[in-house]
């Protein structure tokens, strides 16, 4: 099928790498709808490290119901392909480095689009220190990064303006580090277990009148960088309404970007919060109780209105009836006990 086939560069993207292959041997890239596949036979490369060095699949599911504690090669993408197939990136453009095309030009003869380079909120070269570029992410299949001058709409990701505050900022370095880690994460956090652990911490810190959501910390970010962690709440207060809800519900949305954020603004030590959100992998469906449920539950049993419980603590009632249910199990368990 394939006669001349390169290796794959470090860290680059599979559809770059595609674009490459496909390139080389004159043939269209578009015409393939297993690009996983077509690359692990013309590579000879298993599916499985084209997978975890080449793919943003690990970032995607980092925290994860679905896929909780399963293997990254276990994926379903691995047979539909379709985040592959979409073009789907993170970040939803294609980004480059300026100064890294220059390294590889010289050193590779060619430039490549970097895995790294595609994540959310990180708008800038870890390696460089300096903004990316955000292009049509139609680029990844279209041409190399060097070639990009060519198409329209080519920007920086932060723009000259906000360039002081977004390099002198700790919460976007320790929110770059975890976003790196999230992408070579091959087994995935339990949406369930994570929260509960944020919902501990977040009440540990916000003692007296501190509260880290009502701090000025998110609020002095550059707005661009909100922008670029999430399109559909673009102003602050509907950020933090967002965040909260995901404190307190085990139920939220699964979205790796908004859990990273969270974990960047609650520990200072990026190790530390994945220890602490990871050394609950092995939390069981039985244990399972959120935090922010189990003090609604409480007030309940004082003699509060579930209604008035939940909304006090922010907490969805089926996240409400979780905690009951688990209540009455080991009240009952307890009782049966007692009666033999
Ligand atoms: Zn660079």
């Amino acid at each position: 099928m394939f006669t001349n086939v390169p290796a794959p560069l470090p860290d680059e993207c599979l559809r770059s790498y595609g674009y490459r292959v496909f390139e080389e041997n004159k043939r269209p890239i578009k015409m393939t709808r297993n690009l996983l596949q077509d690359l692990h036979r013309a590579s000879r490369l298993s599916i499985d490290h084209l997978v975890r060095h080449h793919t943003h699949l690990g970032y995607f599911r980092f925290v994860s119901e679905k896929y909780f504690d399963q293997e990254i090669s276990r994926h379903p993408d691995l047979h539909t392909n379709r985040m592959i197939n979409a073009g789907l990136t993170p970040s939803r453009t294609a980004n480059y480095c300026p100064k890294c095309i220059e390294e590889d030009c010289d050193f590779h003869g060619l430039s490549y689009w970097r895995r790294s380079h595609q994540l959310p909120g990180v708008n800038h070269c870890s390696k460089h220190s300096v903004s990316l570029y955000m292009v049509d992410p139609e680029c990844l299949i279209r041409c190399q990064p060097s070639q990009t001058k060519k198409f329209s709409g080519r920007r920086h990701a932060i723009p000259l303006s906000e360039r002081d505050i977004y390099f002198n900022s700790k919460l976007i370095q320790r929110f770059t580090t975890l976003s790196e880690t999230a992408l070579d994460q091959t087994t995935s956090i339990k949406q369930d277990n994570i929260t509960a652990v944020f919902h501990a911490r977040y009440k540990q810190i916000s003692t007296g009148d501190f509260n880290i959501f009502t701090s000025d910390s998110l609020e002095n970010l550059p707005t661009s960088w909100r922008l670029h962690l999430s399109k559909r709440t673009t102003s602050y207060d509907a950020m933090l309404g967002s965040l909260v809800r995901l404190i307190n519900s085990a139920q939220a949305p699964y979205r790796t970007q908004q859990y990273l954020l969270i974990m960047a603004m609650l520990w200072e030590n990026p190790d530390e919060a994945l220890n602490e959100c990871i050394s609950k992998l092995n939390c069981n469906e039985d244990s399972y109780c959120s935090s922010a449920a189990k003090d609604a539950l409480e007030d309940v049993l004082r003699g509060a209105s579930i209604t008035s419980a939940c909304r006090k603590h922010g907490v969805l009632i089926k996240d409400f009836d979780r905690a009951l249910q688990n209540f009455l199990r080991h009240r009952n368990d307890l009782t049966n006990m007692m009666a033999s």
